[in-house]
């Protein structure tokens, strides 16, 4: 993700989020955590300042925690480290950093009992009394924290700073993704969190996407809609290239609702062409929506090896639509199971538009569908010439229009940038694009 060259502080209530966890920060597993409250906190109005990820390591929490206050973040969300053992100690490094004492309580050591006691009794060999130990000390909590009720076996916490309006409020939810989400629905309605959060301004967000654009021309309609006067500054503005597509995602507050549709008719009038979603559809959902309309749709699939028909079947339901798809790598393949002429292969290559095209009108006949598609490219390293480079995709869809009424088609010969992971993915992206226009009555 890159943030686009506009961006405004117009939230008031500043939130850093703290991921702790060796295994996070050595990258053993991957953080769900952090970007996911930093988009809870995001839609409550709250600017985030940052998120940090830390090991278990007591100085390295506190100093986070520190440097965040010293950030004049409002809240501060803590996830992980709430467990019964030794190296889980969040919640004792919260209470100093608070200044509050750690204290037992009661009822919640009896109702993390609660939720023990079945599982002892499932565990013969387990000592209940060293496990009874270990859970008292997920009882032990900062004074005056309001304990949010287990998901799991730990509580989570809201803490607030001990002078009121004097440093930040800690909400410390544990570290596993299904136990912290659930929970932060209860860390939302604490009085402490809502009296820390109480200056943030929900806002609104909008995202549009355009295929086709550099990043770099958005970037510059960006620079011009501010110079023809547009309030930029009331719109926090981000655009990011993603799947080869750019999404310009859009956060302003209520009231600056008018600004945001000034914007869009600015990016409507320069790339009117390229804008093909207005309300945040992906091309994957449009896809699926127009082939919903009663269509049916299969792949032959070359130098994709099938990622076109694993992204066509990505979505629940696809089987609605979906028939099939073939990989034909070899001439053989495209010959023997997909009835492409061999002649063809040899006067054209294997890549080449009228390949494609003979692989889309196969895939369409092999499995009756009404859609067919054909990709074959050169993915690369190696197999490129000078008439034929690295990153030439050729694709083709045919739609037929039923019984005697003829048949749309579009073919493209495209050239890709990037390696061959990226070749491969974007080609189905040009894919996907291209069975929408196709799907929406295009033809050359
Ligand atoms: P536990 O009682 O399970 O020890 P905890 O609150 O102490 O919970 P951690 O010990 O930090 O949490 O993490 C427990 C497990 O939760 C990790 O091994 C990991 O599988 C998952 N987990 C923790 N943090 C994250 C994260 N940021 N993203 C994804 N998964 C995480
Ligand atoms: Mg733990």
């Amino acid at each position: 993700m890159r943030d686009a060259a506009v961006y405004t502080g117009r939230a008031a209530v500043r939130a850093g989020v703290l991921v702790t966890g060796t295994e996070v920060l050595t990258g053993i597993i991957s953080d769900r955590n952090g970007p996911w409250i930093a988009e809870r906190l995001r839609e409550l109005g709250v600017d985030v300042a940052m998120i940090e990820v830390v090991g278990d390591r007591p100085a390295d929490l506190l100093g986070a925690l520190r440097h965040m206050e010293a950030e004049g973040v409002a809240v501060i969300v803590t996830s992980g480290g709430l467990g019964p053992t030794a190296d889980d100690l969040t919640a004792e490094i919260v209470a100093e950093f608070c200044g509050r004492e750690m204290v037992l309580d009661e009822q919640l050591e009896q109702r993390i009992f609660a939720i023990l006691e079945p599982l002892i009794a499932r565990w013969p060999d387990a000592d209940p009394v060293a496990i009874r130990a270990a859970n008292r000390k997920q009882a032990v909590i900062p004074q005056g924290a309001t304990v949010l009720p287990p998901r799991g076996t730990a509580p989570g916490l809201v803490v607030p700073a001990l002078r009121p309006g004097e440093g930040p409020t800690v909400v410390v939810l544990p570290g596993p993704p299904r136990e912290l989400m659930p929970m932060w629905e209860d860390a939302l309605t604490s009085a402490p969190f809502r009296r820390a959060i109480a200056g943030a301004q929900p806002g609104e967000r909008e995202i549009v996407r355009l295929f086709g654009v550099p990043e770099a021309q958005i970037s510059a309609t960006l620079r011009e809609a501010a110079a023809a006067g547009l309030e930029l500054a009331q719109l926090e503005i981000t655009t990011c290239l993603r799947r080869g597509e750019l999404e310009i995602s859009t956060r302003f507050a209520a009231g600056s609702r008018g600004h945001y549709v000034s914007l869009l008719s600015f990016i409507e009038e320069r790339h009117g062409e390229h804008l093909f979603s207005r309300d945040g559809s992906t091309i994957d959902e449009q896809v699926a929506q127009l082939l919903a309309g009663g269509e049916t749709i299969a792949t032959a699939e070359s130098c994709t090896g099938g990622l076109l028909a694993a992204r066509l079947t990505e979505r629940a339901g696809s089987s609605a639509y979906v028939l099939g798809g073939t990989v034909a790598y070899s001439n053989d393949a495209k010959s023997g199971v997909l009835g492409v002429d061999p002649q063809l292969i040899e006067r054209h290559g294997a890549v080449s538009v009228e390949v494609a095209r003979a692989l889309a009108d196969g895939a369409r006949r092999s499995f009756q569908a009404s859609v067919g598609v054909g990709i074959t490219g050169i993915a690369g390293p190696g197999g490129g010439s000078p008439e034929k480079p690295v990153g030439l995709v050729c694709m083709s869809v045919s739609r037929g229009l039923g019984e005697g009424r003829g048949e749309l088609s579009l073919t493209r010969r495209t050239q890709l940038p990037g390696d061959r992971t990226a070749v491969r993915e974007r080609a189905t992206t040009v894919a996907m694009h291209l069975i929408a226009r196709v799907l929406r009555g295009e033809s050359d």
